[in-house]
């Protein structure tokens, strides 16, 4: 029996909607947020990437090259590093060994099915396993689609408790954790040309932390373990 917290994010485009939480359970809260910051630190004396910097995995790969027009830290005239550095975050949160990944990834689908999709799927994991969830999404809540989805589930066995928290990926860290996955979980399904250097983060670094028996990797995608 375990208690998460799970980040939420979303990705996608008009072909694919895209959610992925990041659950980590409650009494491992605290270290995989000492780890976090730890690559924090490097990344600020690496890039001088501030620790309260947001990354954001489209700001990091907006405006071609020079500059990123919505970064005001020192690597924004720098396309390379942004990629670098989007890059190790996403091995950062690849190595964080109590985060567990669970994704949505509907083609030609509606975010708010794919969200409603994500909560059936996870209570049904967490139901499987004694398990229970309360969800932190990205947003400032004016969006009442999430709390809707969350009050359409059957109040007599759910695991998901509460409606929504929202908050705003600038101020967590951990949201900006889920959003650097699920992009990167959209590009490994989306298989954008100018993105194919990010075709492999999914399986290279993603998937030994998906939920067991959930691998949402694409097919064909080669998967280390
Ligand atoms: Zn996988």
């Amino acid at each position: 029996m375990t208690t998460y917290i799970a980040y939420i994010d979303d990705s996608g485009d008009e072909k694919y909607a895209v959610y992925t939480a990041l659950l980590i359970p409650i009494e491992k809260w605290t270290s995989t947020l000492h780890e976090w910051l730890k690559f924090r630190r490097n990344v600020f004396e690496t890039f001088t990437v501030p620790a309260d910097g947001e990354i954001h995995a489209t700001e990091l790969l907006s405006g071609k090259g020079n500059p990123a027009p919505t970064l005001s830290y020192g690597i924004n005239r720098d396309m390379g590093k942004r990629k670098k550095l989007l890059n190790l975050a996403v091995a950062a949160v690849g190595s964080l060994e109590h985060v567990r990944v669970l994704s949505r990834v509907v083609p030609n689908g509606k975010p708010d099915d794919c969200y409603r999709s994500l909560l059936k799927d996870m209570e049904s994991r967490l139901t499987a396993e004694d398990s229970w969830a309360i969800l932190v999404v990205d947003g400032n809540g004016t969006d009442g689609s999430h709390k809707k989805a969350h009050r359409a589930l059957k109040i007599a066995n759910r695991r998901i408790v509460e409606d929504p928290w929202h908050q705003d990926s600038k101020l967590s860290q951990l949201v900006q954790m889920a959003d650097i996955v699920s992009f990167t979980i959209f590009q490994a399904h989306k298989l954008n040309q100018t993105r194919r250097f990010m075709w492999g983060w999914m399986p290279d670094f993603i998937h030994r932390r998906e939920w067991p028996g959930a691998c949402n990797c694409p097919p064909g995608a080669q998967q280390r373990p």
